[in-house]
């Protein structure tokens, strides 16, 4: 091959990773190349023609191996990082892992394909909110230990690990929606890191590991590190999505900062504590008694049972 040649291999092949586009030009700017020549060679030796042709034939196949490793590398790079247009990094240890992260305003998220991650019709155990104080990120589903948990959504696992102190043995998958979805407190491990996982695969197996007291599966929904509120997504009473479409809104949705502080129009709840009333705790959040039993459906009568969470605001 002469060096001009393999020059322009080169540069096909440099460019071949990040631009698709500049891959069809070289290999354009290629055959023009090849046809200049030959039209600059006009008298050429029978020995020089079987050379070109030689040479014609192996572009043509190396460019064919060229085409095909381009879509490998597209579909392996797909395969590699879902939503990667959302991530710029694939970190295998920390769920919160988007410090720098260009949150965007606003993002339509599909969760049309979205599997409940326990069977059956199962009791949240407690709620998204601030809990105590510390706030709770996710959503806790009674389950028993040895229970499947499945995948929510199609995706990759992007941590399989244990902590101690809080989510026990725990799973993070990325899904190809721009969401992450975290199950903690398991028993088991059914997948492997950075496996490719299908939307209602069993992927571990329900426990008590962790900060938990008694076995459950905390679950809970992320947007580029932001915790969104799984009520917002799913109907528990239902047990179903309330919509197929989900709009992350930047500072509106999940546990932002004007959240945490109790502000705005959100949802909070308390959990409630031996020695509470109805009364101590209207005082707590700012509201009244009979608002009180205005959001919970209940009596100033109504027994407050102890673990049990009520709506505050
Ligand atoms: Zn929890």
């Amino acid at each position: 091959m002469s060096n001009k040649k393999k020059f322009l291999f080169k540069m096909n092949k440099i460019s071949l990773i990040s631009q698709p586009r500049m891959i069809l030009l070289g290999i354009i700017v290629f055959f023009i190349s090849i046809n200049g020549m030959q039209a600059q060679t006009p008298i050429l030796s029978s020995r020089e023609k079987e050379t070109l042709t030689a040479e014609k034939v192996k572009t043509g196949l190396e460019t064919a191996a060229v085409d095909s490793m381009m879509v490998q590398l597209e579909s392996l790079e797909e395969e590699m990082y879902p939503a990667d247009n959302l991530y710029d990094s694939w970190n295998t240890e920390y769920v919160k892992a988007y410090k720098d992260a260009a949150v965007p305003d606003s993002f339509q998220i599909d969760v049309s394909e979205f599997v409940m991650p326990v069977a059956g019709l199962q009791r949240v155990t407690s709620p998204f909110g601030p809990r105590r104080r510390r706030f709770h990120y996710g959503t806790d589903l009674k389950v028993q230990v040895g229970d499947t948990i499945y995948a929510a959504f199609d995706g990759k696992v992007r941590i399989k690990n244990y902590e101690r102190r809080g989510y026990g043995y725990y799973v993070v998958l990325r899904h190809p929606n721009g969401l992450e979805t975290v199950y903690g407190h398991l028993s088991k491990f059914l997948i492997e890191q950075d496996e490719n996982v299908k939307a209602g695969q069993p992927i571990a197996l329900g426990g008590n590991t962790g900060r938990s007291t008694g076995s459950h599966l905390h679950f809970e929904f992320r947007f580029l590190g932001n915790a969104i509120n799984p009520a917002d997504i799913i109907d528990f009473a239902e047990w179903a999505i309330k919509d197929d479409q989900y709009t992350f809104v930047k500072n509106k949705s999940g546990a932002s900062s004007k959240y945490l502080a109790g502000g705005g129009d959100k949802i909070q709840y308390h959990r409630i504590r031996s020695g509470d009333t109805l009364s101590t705790i209207a005082r707590r959040y700012g509201t009244t008694v009979n608002k009180l039993c205005r959001l919970n459906n209940m009596k100033v009568s109504s027994t407050l049972r102890v673990g049990r969470s009520i709506r505050v605001s």
